[in-house]
C-alpha cells in the first residue's frame, strides 16, 4: 500500500504543479498516470509544439515545460505510479480513500486530487478480429520499455510522429523493423520523415505502403501478420511484435463511476472556494473539471492547484492555521534536504 498526503490522479502539468504547491505546505504527493511518462497532453500529444501563454515564458516547447515542472517539484520527492489507470476508489471509515489501479496497485491518502485532464488516454486499436487475444503477447499499443524489442523483429503500423519516431529509435535496437502505413505520405516532423527515408534507403527499415495489416497470425503469441497492399494479394510478414501506433483517444473512464457529479464529461466543482467535488476530500483541478466560465488552459490548472492545496492542508491539519508566506521570504525546504533561499539582509557598517 502506497500512502501519501495528496493522491493525484494525472501527472499532466496540473498534477505536477500540485506537487510543488503542496510541498510548500509540507504535504507529500503521489501521482498515478495511465501513461508511461509524466506531462499529460504536453508530453503525449504535442511535446515539440511551442506554447506562448505560460506566464513568464514568451515561448516554451510543451516537452520543455514538462521538464521544468518536473525539475521544480523534484525537491518535494513525489512518488509515481506510471502506466497504470486509477480504477476504483473506496472511502475508509477514517475518511481517507484507497485508490486501486487496473494493475492492482493500492494507494491510500486523506485527500484525492483528480487532475485527469481529458481522461486517461486509451489507444486507438485497429479493427482486427482477434487482436485482443494477442495483447501483451506480441501486440502493444504503447511502447513502455524499448528494451523489450532488443534483437526482436518488430512491425509498426501508423503514419504519424509516434510511428515515425519509434521506427527510427527501434532501428538501432530491434533485429528488424517494418513500418506499414495505409498511405505513401506520412504526417510528422520533416526531420523524422527524412530520417525514415534515409534508414529505408540504408536497408535498416522495411517500408510497406500503401498497405494495411489485415490479420494477426499466431497461437499463444504473435508469429506474424498478414499485410494487404491495394489491388494485390496479401503477404505474410513474420514478426515477434506488432505495434499499431494509431494515436490515443482520451476517455474519462472509470472516474465517471465514482459517484462524482459529471457535466459534459467533466467533473463539477465548487469554484467559489477550493475546487472540491460533491464528495468531500476529493478535488478536481485542471482540464478535468467544470464550473461557470471554465477555461481549459494550463495556467488555469496551476491556479486551481494552488487553491486546492490550501483546502487539502485544512483537511490534513484540522484546526491548524496556515499563514501564506512568499517563497522569496520563507525560502523552500525540500523534502530531499535541500534549502533554497534569497540571500539574507545583513547589518554592516560602510566605512
Ligand atoms: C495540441 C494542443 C495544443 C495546446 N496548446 C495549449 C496552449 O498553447 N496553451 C495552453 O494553456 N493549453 C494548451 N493546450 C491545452 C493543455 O495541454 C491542457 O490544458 C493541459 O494539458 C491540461 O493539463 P492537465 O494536467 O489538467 O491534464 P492533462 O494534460 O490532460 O493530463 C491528465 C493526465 O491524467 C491522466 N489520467 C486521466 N485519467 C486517469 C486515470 N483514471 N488513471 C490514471 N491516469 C489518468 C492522463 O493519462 C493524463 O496524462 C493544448 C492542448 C493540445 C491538445
Amino acid at each position: 500500500m502506497i500512502t501519501t498526503d495528496i493522491l493525484i490522479i494525472g501527472a499532466g502539468p496540473t498534477g505536477l504543479f500540485t506537487v510543488f504547491e503542496a510541498g510548500l505546505l509540507k504535504l507529500k504527493c503521489h501521482l498515478i498516470d495511465a501513461l508511461p511518462q509524466p506531462g499529460g497532453q504536453c508530453s503525449e500529444i504535442y511535446p515539440k509544439k511551442p506554447i506562448y501563454d505560460i506566464p513568464a515564458y514568451p515561448e516554451i516547447l510543451a516537452g520543455d515545460l514538462t521538464d521544468k515542472l518536473l525539475e521544480q517539484c523534484k525537491q518535494f520527492e513525489p512518488g509515481f505510479t506510471l502506466g497504470e489507470r486509477a480504477e476504483t476508489i473506496d472511502k475508509q471509515e477514517d475518511g481517507s480513500f484507497i485508490i486501486t489501479t487496473n494493475k492492482g496497485t493500492k494507494h491510500k491518502a486523506p485527500v484525492v486530487a483528480i487532475a485527469g485532464g481529458l481522461g486517461s488516454f486509451e489507444p486507438r486499436k485497429p479493427l482486427l478480429e482477434n487482436i485482443t487475444n494477442f495483447e501483451d503477447k506480441g501486440v502493444e499499443y504503447i511502447i513502455k520499455d524499448p528494451e523489450l524489442y532488443r534483437d526482436k523483429r518488430v512491425v509498426i503500423a501508423g503514419g504519424g510522429d509516434s510511428a515515425l519516431d519509434w521506427s527510427i529509435f527501434l532501428s538501432d535496437v530491434a533485429s528488424e523493423v517494418t513500418l506499414i502505413h495505409r498511405r505513401n505520405e506520412f504526417r510528422g516532423h520533416l526531420d523524422s520523415v527524412e530520417k525514415v527515408q534515409e534508414l529505408k534507403n540504408a536497408g535498416k527499415i522495411n517500408l510497406i505502403t500503401p498497405a494495411e495489416v489485415t490479420a494477426i497470425i499466431g497461437d499463444d503469441k504473435v508469429k506474424g501478420i498478414e499485410v494487404t497492399k491495394k489491388d494485390e494479394n496479401p503477404i505474410i510478414v513474420e514478426t515477434d511484435h506488432f505495434i499499431p501506433l494509431f494515436g490515443l483517444s482520451p476517455k474519462l473512464g472509470p472516474i465517471a463511476n465514482w459517484g462524482l457529479e459529471i457535466e459534459k464529461n467533466a467533473i463539477k466543482v465548487n469554484n467559489a472556494l477550493d475546487y472540491q467535488t460533491n464528495i468531500p476530500g476529493i478535488f478536481a483541478i485542471g482540464d478535468v473539471n467544470t464550473y461557470p466560465g471554465k477555461l481549459k488552459l494550463i495556467l488555469c490548472g496551476f491556479h486551481e492547484a494552488t487553491l486546492m492545496c490550501q483546502a487539502a492542508y485544512q483537511i490534513i491539519n484540522p484546526g491548524k492555521r496556515y499563514v501564506l508566506k512568499y517563497t522569496t521570504v520563507s525560502g523552500i525546504d525540500g523534502f530531499d534536504g535541500t534549502r533554497k533561499e534569497a540571500p539574507k539582509a545583513v547589518v554592516k557598517a560602510i566605512e
